[in-house]
């Protein structure tokens, strides 16, 4: 029986499962594919964010974020505009983050599930019951990270 189970292990999913298994919680994320992979991403992350994953020991220092501090539009006739960004931002590869908070998500205990989708998601009075297509787990609270476009947000 698990404390949690995360479903989904794309920012939301991996944030979420380090910092509940470093307080103590027995947590499993599962997550359909492989890491790393790719994702559709403009890979820009604001620094709204910045001060969290440092806080947390989470921000990628090793990865050489590049910093971002103008945005420039461009046209095809070569046309551009050009302003400062006031909070700016850090430019990194979704590859490389979410295959460094999967490692951080490793050594903070988390039991990481890939290529593993979970299909069904069941609750009781007492707990959940989070399905594979091999196996049936027992958990007292889920988190769906799942993300919009997953068919488990229609069910
Ligand atoms: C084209 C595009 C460009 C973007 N550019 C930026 C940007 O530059 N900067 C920015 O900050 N944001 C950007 N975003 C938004 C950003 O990608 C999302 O806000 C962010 O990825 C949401 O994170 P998440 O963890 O909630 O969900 P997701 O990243 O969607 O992660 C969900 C995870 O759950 C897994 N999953 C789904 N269903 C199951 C299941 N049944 N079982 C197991 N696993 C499952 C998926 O494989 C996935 O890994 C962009 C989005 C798009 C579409």
């Amino acid at each position: 029986m698990y404390d949690v189970i995360v479903v989904g292990g794309g920012i939301a999913g991996l944030v979420n499962s380090i910092l509940l298994s470093r307080s103590g919680l027995k947590v499993a994320l599962f997550e359909k594919k492989s890491y790393p992979f790719h994702r559709v991403c403009g890979e820009y992350i604001s620094n709204e964010v910045k001060p969290f994953l440092v806080r947390n020991e989470l921000f990628p220092e090793e990865l050489n974020p590049t910093e971002i501090a103008n945005f420039r539009l461009t046209s095809i006739n070569g046309k551009q505009a050009q302003l400062s960004l006031k909070m700016g931002g850090f430019g990194i590869s979704r590859f490389s983050f979410d295959h460094y908070l999967f490692q951080q998500a490793e050594s903070a205990g988390v039991e990481v599930y890939q290529n593993s989708v979970v299909i069904d998601v069941r609750m009781t009075d007492d707990f959940f019951y989070v399905a594979t297509k091999s196996q049936v787990y027992e958990t007292r609270l889920v988190i769906g990270a799942h993300g919009k476009r997953s068919v488990l947000d229609k069910t």
